[in-house]
């Protein structure tokens, strides 16, 4: 059975960074046909939140990413005792007695040595020592010697020495679990054919593999991709709170401008915007990743979100503009728009008054181009007769011609063409605004 898994810790809403890397396992588990399991990785007691994971929830259905199945780390502990007495048993745990403080002096005392930080067991009699002083233990879970590889589906081949990484702790004093062994014994019983998580996982990934073979359980196949960063390579994190999806969402980004480009981004792919899901899934390759930390720029982003606007349908966007917006003002404005919002300046223009902005030079221009206006209410045939008129009787033509009625009749010097435009302004407040009159 081909199935991938996003793992959040409910302790946060979710930024770009680790939508990505929802979207990456959703687009590939759709590609292969497979199945997509929500996890909530809510073993923090402290941090983990239910509005977090309702926050989650929402963001991956606001992305339109459905999933199979949800699993929550909180519910499963017996599976992670029970896991944990099996390698009890095979020797593979071990209990450990030193302070934080302690540990971090010899990891301090190896490096002044130039030697590489790895936990070394105490003595017998140091350990003996750590007993008799009553100390709690926490627990370790021991590596057995020897190379550690797998074949990574974005970096080739991996290969750790297990001399060179220290046993992990994988239990606190208290009982309570850190995110190794639960991890690897959830993807064991989840049954997971694929891992695919940040590059920042990949020394956890060969951990986890002796953890997989300590059990008994198939290894799956795994994919560690390069962390996205801000625009000036800084990493994201300073910046996560304005990079989160509610965030992004309360500010008009629509969910195929940001599945896009995150789908999009770090791939030899073009990026551009698709139109639907299905897309970004049949396009999916493993093979297009590349090894390169990609860079989230928000000026793309808003790119892609005129694109998706440009391209959408009145009907897809009724429900989210305001009343008395119709469906001739969204197609004669569309082109312009880089947020949903936007659409309301444009019906303002053509359903309020307005300052019209000319330029001293051309009050008489102005003049002679609203005696010229055809009669009736403009429509579509409009503009193109009435600037042929307007050429024929003045001799103006090209930006001399056009930027002056586009300013009188806009307030503005740029926005939709005027050819769908002007029949929305209506003949009056046209003729009022061609004659500088606030209208
Ligand atoms: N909760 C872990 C994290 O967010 C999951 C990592 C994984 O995918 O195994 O980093």
């Amino acid at each position: 059975m081909t199935c991938f898994r996003f793992a959040p810790s409910p302790t946060g809403y979710l930024h770009v960074g680790n939508a990505r890397m929802a979207l990456i396992n959703w687009l590939a588990a759709k590609h292969l046909g497979g199945k997509f399991i929500l996890r909530l990785d809510d073993t923090d007691k402290e941090r983990s939140k239910p509005e977090y994971a309702d926050g989650i929830r929402e963001d991956l259905a606001w992305l339109g990413m459905a999933w199979d199945a949800e699993e929550k780390q909180s519910d499963r502990l017996a599976a992670y005792d029970a896991a944990f007495e099996q390698l009890k048993k095979a020797g593979r745990v071990y209990q450990c007695y030193e302070t934080p403080e302690e540990l971090d002096y010899m990891r301090k005392r190896l490096r002044a040595r130039s030697l590489p930080p790895i936990y070394t067991p105490p003595s017998a009699e140091k350990l003996q020592s750590f007993i008799d002083e009553d100390r709690t233990a926490h627990w370790r879970f021991k590596l057995s010697p020897g190379t550690i590889a797998f074949e990574d589906l974005v970096r080739g081949p991996v290969h750790f020495e297990a001399e060179k990484l220290s046993d992990p702790v994988i239990r606190r004093h208290d009982g309570s679990w850190l995110y190794m062994l639960p991890s690897a014994v959830d993807d064991r019983d989840m049954e997971m054919s694929h891992v695919i998580r940040g590059e920042d996982h990949v020394a956890n990934t060969a951990l986890q593999v002796q953890m997989f073979e300590a059990m008994d359980a198939p290894v799956p196949t795994f994919a560690h991709l390069p962390l996205m960063t801000d625009i000036e390579g800084g990493g994201l994190s300073k910046r996560l709170g304005s990079l989160a999806l509610r965030d992004l969402r309360a500010d008009g980004v629509e969910p195929m401008a940001l599945a896009s480009y995150l789908a999009h981004l770090g791939t030899s792919d073009d990026i551009k915007a698709e139109d639907s899901l299905e897309k970004l899934v049949s396009a999916f390759d493993f093979k297009h990743i590349s090894r390169a930390s990609p860079k989230f720029d928000p000026a793309m982003l808003s790119r892609l979100n005129a694109q998706v606007l440009h391209a959408t349908d009145f009907a897809d966007i009724a429900d989210r503009v305001a009343d008395g917006i119709d469906e001739s003002l969204w197609n004669a404005v569309r082109a312009n728009l880089e947020r949903i919002a936007d659409v309301k300046l444009w019906f303002d223009i053509a359903n309020a008054d307005i300052d019209p902005l000319i330029g001293d030079e051309d009050g008489e221009f102005l003049n002679q181009a609203a005696s010229l206006l055809p009669e009736g209410e403009p429509d579509s045939e409009t503009w193109g007769v009435w600037t042929k008129a307007i050429k024929a009787e003045t001799g103006r033509k090209g930006k001399g011609l056009f930027m002056p009625l586009r300013k009188a009749l806009t307030g503005l010097d740029h926005g939709p063409e005027l050819k769908s435009f002007l029949p929305l302004i209506g003949r009056v407040r046209a003729v009022a605004r061609l004659q500088g009159q606030k209208g």
